[in-house]
């Protein structure tokens, strides 16, 4: 054939004898000035099959597959589209950042499958919320985003926030269970300024992780300073790891005091970092992030190594008796570390302190983390002769029930609860069943965070024998607590 062809390509949808819609790819070709054609040649073949392959890997491409919402390319696209649209005609934009609360809790209490269900059901009901034209996103884990268009005024948003909320008071249905879904929302406004969706997105996360840091089941809404303070989290855990190695940590001791004769019974070991340009940061300047990146497992090494000899030190020089123990903070990465027993193996040999001198606490979350590997390791710590305790009681599962499935020897009652004594009689009466509850479990209760008289007057009345907080003392340097312990009287011969 010689000569020349122009084509187009349309595509026709048909109906089929079944009265099904296909889809037919038309090419039309002028080939009147081909030699031996010398006409107009239509081809048609039958895409639909095609189409419908093409279809599906778009939408696999841009939802997620268990809950088949939209994911975060295809929400980051609607919020450039509706920032765009906001520009022309003068909306701002708002988005949700969602993120659930002890997820983990329930993936492990229900298993894989059962936290799967959850998320369905979780999507499920966002979907029934929204306004037509807003998007429901799921960014993979347990991160939903919501886009909510046309936001006039910055209450709208604070609103739709509340109506997620609210809505997620109901429990949900997970096979036999009935689980409560709780989020932490950080939300954004992006308006004439904001050109960016990836940008509204940042802010809503940062807003979002304040969220959880102010305890859980919130909505915060972004400010620039909480950009601020997320970058310069990420460059804090960044620096952590050389910190450990440049000897910038340094251990303080909080005194736990027996609230009847105030005489000193133990220390706490509260870690600190002398940051060369920072200034001394508290734990929860690092803690939190140095447990995302890992860096907590060398960090608790270190302070259980020189919480050890510090003691041994003071019992060395008589500064202390024989009763006298330490309390080390464990994060639930450790539980989940294979090394954590050996480290603290070592940290007693090479100190040459008692095992019975050491007591290592754990939040109620950390224990209910990976419950089989959580009981393993927690029954080879207590193989050595040290003692467990459970800390910040009641701000986590707070359950007296479970405790006796750890082989635990310490409650430390959070310092919510005792804010309540001597304010309300419920505070008290709440205080003394859950003293009365260690106390019959034969655990020993320690009250923490004891600012006033009143309270520990409350305590001793309840019979919690032991306290810590800022009025015994503050956490303070070795060597200040050097000095603040007094030597014990000479025995006369
Ligand atoms: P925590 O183990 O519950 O420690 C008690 C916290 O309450 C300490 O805060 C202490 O300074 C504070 N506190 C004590 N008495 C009072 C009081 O009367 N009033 C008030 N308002 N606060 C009081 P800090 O030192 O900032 O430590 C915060 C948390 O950081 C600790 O809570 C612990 O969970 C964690 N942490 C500290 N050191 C370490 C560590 O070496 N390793 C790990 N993994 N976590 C640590
Ligand atoms: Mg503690
Ligand atoms: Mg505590």
């Amino acid at each position: 054939m010689t000569g020349t062809s122009a084509s187009t390509t349309v595509e026709w949808q048909v109906l089929d004898d079944a009265g099904a819609g296909r889809d037919l790819e038309v090419i039309a070709a002028d080939m009147r000035g081909v030699a031996g054609v010398d006409g107009l040649v239509l081809t048609m073949r039958d895409i639909t099959d095609r189409n419908q392959l093409d279809a599906e890997l778009r939408r696999q491409a841009l939802h997620d597959g268990l809950t088949s919402l939209p994911n975060r390319a295809l929400f980051l696209d609607r919020v450039g589209h509706a920032l765009s649209r906001g520009h022309r005609d003068g909306h701002s934009v708002g988005v949700l950042f969602m993120d659930l609360d002890d997820f983990k809790l329930v993936n492990d209490s229900l298993g894989h499958a059962g936290g799967d269900e959850l998320l369905i059901a979780v999507a499920a009901r966002l979907t029934t919320m929204i306004r037509p034209g807003d998007t429901v996103a799921r960014f993979g884990g347990d991160e939903f985003a919501l886009l909510v268009e046309d936001v006039d005024v910055a209450s709208t948003i604070n609103q739709v926030a509340d109506r997620v909320q609210e809505a997620f008071q109901e429990p949900l249905s997970v096979g036999d269970s009935h689980v409560l879904a709780r989020f932490s929302i950080g939300i954004a406004v992006g308006g004439s300024d904001t050109h960016n969706p990836d940008d509204l997105l940042r802010d809503a996360d940062a807003a979002m992780y304040v969220a959880k840091r102010s305890g859980k089941a919130r909505h915060v809404l972004f400010e620039p300073a909480m950009h601020e303070e997320s970058q310069r989290r990420l460059a804090i855990a960044g620096e952590l790891r050389g910190a450990i190695d440049r000897n910038e940590l340094v251990v303080f001791y909080q005194a736990i005091v027996d609230v009847h004769s105030g005489r000193t019974q133990g220390a706490e070991a509260l870690v600190r970092w002398n940051h060369p340009h920072r200034g001394l940061l508290q734990p929860d300047d690092f803690i939190p992030m140095s447990e995302r990146n890992g860096v907590v497992i060398p960090l608790g090494q270190w302070v259980l190594a020189e919480a050890c000899s510090q003691v041994q030190q003071w019992k060395r020089a008589e500064l202390v008796d024989e009763a006298f123990y330490i309390a080390v903070n464990l994060s639930a990465r450790h539980l989940q570390d294979s090394h954590v027993v050996a480290h603290v193996v070592e940290a007693l040999e090479r100190s040459e302190l008692s095992p019975a001198a050491l007591v290592l606490e754990l939040t109620e979350t950390a224990l209910l983390e990976d419950l089989d590997r959580t009981r393993s390791t927690l029954a080879a710590l207590k193989d050595l002769g040290i003692r467990l305790a459970v800390d910040d009681f009641g701000t986590g599962y707070s359950s007296l029930s479970y405790l006796s499935a750890f082989p635990v020897d310490v409650i430390k009652i959070d310092k919510s609860f005792i804010d309540q004594l001597a304010l309300t009689s419920g505070g008290e009466a709440m205080v003394r069943a859950v003293v009365e509850l260690v106390h019959a479990l034969g655990l020993v209760a320690v009250a923490e965070g004891v600012e006033e008289r009143d309270q520990a007057a409350a305590l001793e009345h309840i019979g919690c024998k032991l306290a810590q907080g800022f009025l015994f003392a503050k956490p303070m340097a070795a060597s200040e607590m050097t000095k603040a312990l007094a030597p014990l009287p000479a025995s006369t011969p």
